[in-house]
């Protein structure tokens, strides 16, 4: 829907700024009166990972006035197969300083202004309260909740974008106008549910388009041209080369921003999203081992099947030796209880422990008592047992 532009002109550019920005200068639309409305925006990048990258790069380009960078994590490897802003020299810095050192070098006159933490229900009304446009750039649903409610309760519009394996999604929330998060999923997935990017993948280049859309979006809001995502979901399906687009609408139901609302401030979003669920949790008391113990059973003789509940695409990464794969899946299902012998302990392990907590669930319901699970998972095994191993 078409909005007024977010933000008021800044009074002028300088010489410097009319070279640097002619391209904008000249297309109708946009002219000095645009370019002033970028150079006085204030825009807040949550998270300078897979998405925060490009948004971070094209925004500084644009001449986005100021920027905020909010992140607590550092550069790692496995990071630079999508997260463009960060460069093989950045392994080990922290990751807003990184982004930082990026945006001056592209564009020396953005007001970088870094929040190096977590954020989190004591800073984020605080730290959105200083800008115009928010950009969601997160990964994990307990900050998207927080996001979506903070900028609900600020009455801020943000860009919101997430990507998986070949498929992203995007759209604008902003509750005093249209929709909000919570009008399109009211409920987190259930705990374990919906993989992360760190378990289940993400092509590195999907971030450029999720982001391209994001950066794009927070042009036109920022300067009022065009018709914004604002009530639209857009899906991307890279395999098929497919956009597609959603109507939104608000629900009058809506948690936070409909007619009764039952969330009227921040709530504890951990807990709303649950990183395990309560069946899993309460399986993992008293038969959770850690990694050094299955090594020490392993070591001993001891008669214990070792199960990895990862995908197939994982186990050709790392494994713990004597391990077999059943998928996850596989458990959940009730397909591979038959083939589980009733002879030998079973330990089940997967990459960080959250998988091999579900499985174990199901693993005792199904009456094997004595399973456990491995704390940490294959990371922890990495870690602690054979550094020589990679970890992913
Ligand atoms: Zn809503």
């Amino acid at each position: 829907m078409s909005l007024p532009p977010l933000v008021e002109p800044a009074a002028d550019l300088s010489v410097d700024e009319v070279r640097r920005y002619s391209r904008h200068l000249i297309i109708p639309d946009v002219g000095v009166a645009g370019q002033k409305r970028l150079k006085n925006a204030k825009v807040l990048c949550v998270g300078a990972g897979g998405l925060g990258s490009p948004a971070l790069m094209y925004l500084a380009a644009a001449g986005v006035g100021t920027l905020g960078i909010i992140e607590f994590d550092t550069v790692d490897e496995s990071n630079l197969q999508r997260q463009i802003i960060h460069g093989q020299s950045d392994i080990g810095r922290p990751k807003a300083e990184s982004a930082r050192d990026s945006v001056l070098e592209i564009n020396p006159y953005v007001n970088v202004v870094l929040h190096n933490e977590a954020l989190s229900n004591d800073n984020v009304l605080e730290i959105f309260a200083q800008y115009d446009l928010i950009i969601d750039g997160t990964d994990n649903f307990a900050t998207r909740y927080m996001v979506n409610d903070a900028a609900v309760l600020l009455g801020k519009p943000y860009v919101w974008g997430s990507i998986y394996r070949f498929d992203g999604q995007a759209s604008v929330f902003w509750a005093e106008h249209g929709p909000c998060y919570r009008c399109l999923y009211p409920e987190p997935p259930p705990p374990g549910m919906v993989p992360s990017c760190a378990e289940g993948g993400v092509l590195g280049v999907l971030c450029a388009s999720i982001g391209a859309i994001q950066v794009t979006e927070a042009i036109k809001l920022l300067t009022g041209v065009g018709e914004t995502l604002l009530g639209r979901l857009m899906v991307y399906d890279a395999l098929e080369m497919e956009y597609r687009k959603i109507k939104l609408r608000k629900d009058p139901n809506c948690a936070i921003c409909g007619e009764n609302p039952t969330v009227t401030g921040l709530i504890d979003y951990d807990d709303f999203c649950g990183a395990v669920s309560d069946e899993a949790q309460a399986a993992t008391i008293g038969s959770t081992i850690t990694a050094t113990e299955l090594k020490e059973w392993q070591d001993s003789g001891k008669p214990i099947e070792l199960i990895d509940v990862r995908e197939p695409a994982e186990w050709e990464i790392v494994r713990v030796p004597g391990a077999r794969l059943v998928p996850k899946g596989e458990i959940l299902n009730g397909n591979a209880l038959s083939g589980l012998p009733q002879d030998k302990q079973i330990v089940l392990y997967c990459k960080s422990g959250v998988r091999s907590a579900e499985a174990l669930a199901a693993v005792k319901a199904a009456g094997f008592k004595d399973a456990v699970h491995v704390q940490g998972g294959v990371v922890s095994w990495v870690k602690t047992v054979d550094p020589s191993l990679p970890v992913y």
